[in-house]
């Protein structure tokens, strides 16, 4: 069976390796679908988001990566997955993921949303915390692929921060 994880990976963070590692146990397949999101004004390209996402993500061999644009239900059909994951971390992601999830389920009944919750080490861990840490100078190593924190100091040295 065939998983999707939908997000904004901007960047892709180790809660969110977490979470596929766990979806790994689970499903045959993960695909992790990189939104678009371009409302959230992104740090980084849809591209660069996707690259890191598959640089984080390639010891995982059932794993692969995709960016997308259209609705998560459609995108999961296109593809022929039958489940969607999404992270609690706490209580406070669970009233948006409801109904995301309930919105999901009116447009496509056949697709289920099931959550998985991270180690506890990863429940605070969010990709806007990451980018406030990178951008005031700390130092984000325990929390995301080397690759990642990488493109974080170029982008925030690019743009005259950290
Ligand atoms: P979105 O813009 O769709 O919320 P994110 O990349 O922020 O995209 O998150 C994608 C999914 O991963 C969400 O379900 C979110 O709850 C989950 N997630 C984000 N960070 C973590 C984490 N540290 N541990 C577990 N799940 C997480």
């Amino acid at each position: 069976m065939l998983a999707l994880y939908p997000g904004s990976f901007d960047p892709i963070t180790n809660g969110h390796i977490d979470l596929v590692r766990r979806a790994t146990r689970l499903f045959d397949r993960v695909l992790v679908a990189v939104a678009a999101s371009a409302a959230k004004r992104p740090l980084f390209s849809l591209d660069e988001r996707v690259a890191l996402a598959r640089e984080a993500l390639a010891e995982f061999p059932g794993v692969t990566v995709e960016g997308f644009t259209s609705l998560v239900v459609e995108f999961a059909r296109a593809r022929g997955a039958e489940v969607i994951i999404r992270g609690l971390r706490a209580v406070s992601d669970f009233e948006y993921e409801v109904q995301m999830a309930a919105m999901n389920r009116s447009m496509a009944p056949d697709i289920e949303t099931v959550y998985l919750s991270p180690d506890t080490a990863y429940t605070f861990l969010s990709s806007t915390l990451i980018k406030d840490i990178a951008r005031h100078g700390g130092d984000v190593s325990a929390y995301v692929h080397p690759r990642v924190r990488e493109a974080l100091h170029a982008r925030l040295a690019a743009e005259g921060g950290a």
